[in-house]
């Protein structure tokens, strides 16, 4: 025998109108109501999806990051190509002129000046295919970063998505909790305090304090009574709180208990 049931209480019931033991009934079933919308409050789908989405988010975010100190760099190091470029350049176009002006007028140093704008001229090819790998590099660059922030543009719709259908589930909810809470503290009023405390202090320990005996049936652990102790249900007074001989619940009396 359960050391919190039916015979523990048999000694000092508790004493309650059938009417009061009948409501508490009622509070069962917004207690379950309530129960149920925490649950599905905690485990609602857009919690998972929202945080698998913002994991993603978090990792397309740090490719983003990546992407975009390549292209910062390749755009630096064109830049410094291209100002290379102008100095061969500018410098080749000084040799020119000195050259065209005449003011050069040893053969060797003709000479030596010819061989340098040869030089000049095959530095400014170099670099110049140097520019241009690097403006490939920064054109491939440029499109995956392109890619990776349209990427994280739809991952933010979608989560923007989620996090809207979230809070209306949220806002349902919470809407049925506060009809339950109020349905709830009406019903609460109409419970004895003793009644009431035993029913909360069983509803803490095994999550429901009262049950419907059902054709000869506990309702909250689903065991059918043997018949003794159904008898000695049958004989306690009718104001007398019973208690399930299997799960402690309050057990509460109706015109189908089959007693
Ligand atoms: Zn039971």
């Amino acid at each position: 025998m359960d050391p919190h049931g039916l015979t523990q209480h048999q000694e000092l019931p508790l004493k309650a109108e059938p009417s009061s033991q009948l409501v508490l009934l009622d509070l069962q079933a917004q207690d379950a109501t309530l129960l149920q919308l925490a649950h599905r409050r905690s485990s609602l789908p857009e919690l998972a999806q929202l945080k698998e989405l913002g994991t993603k988010a978090a990792e397309l975010d740090s490719q983003r990051v990546a992407a975009l100190t390549k292209v910062q760099d390749l755009t630096r190091a064109q830049k410094k190509a291209d100002h290379e470029v102008e100095q061969v350049k500018a410098r080749r176009q000084r040799d020119e002129e000195r050259m065209a002006s005449g003011a050069i007028s040893s053969p060797k140093d003709l000479a030596n000046m010819q061989h340098e704008l040869t030089a000049l001229e095959r530095r400014i090819g170099t670099l110049e295919d140097e520019e241009i790998e690097i403006m490939e590099q920064l054109e491939e660059a440029q499109t995956a970063l392109d890619a990776i922030t349209a990427d994280l543009d739809a991952l933010k719709t979608d989560i923007a998505h989620a996090e809207a259908a979230r809070d209306a589930a949220l806002t349902a909810i919470e809407e049925q909790s506060v009809l339950a809470t109020a349905a709830r503290g009406t019903l609460v009023a109409e419970v004895p305090d003793d009644l009431l405390a035993l029913y909360d202090k069983l509803r803490a320990q095994y999550g429901s304090g009262a049950a419907a005996l059902q054709a000869r049936r506990c309702e909250g652990c689903r065991l059918e009574l043997n018949s003794a102790d159904l008898r000695d249900i049958a004989a306690q007074p009718i104001d007398d709180v019973v208690r399930c001989p299997e799960c402690s619940r309050i057990l509460v009396r109706t015109a189908e208990s089959g007693l």
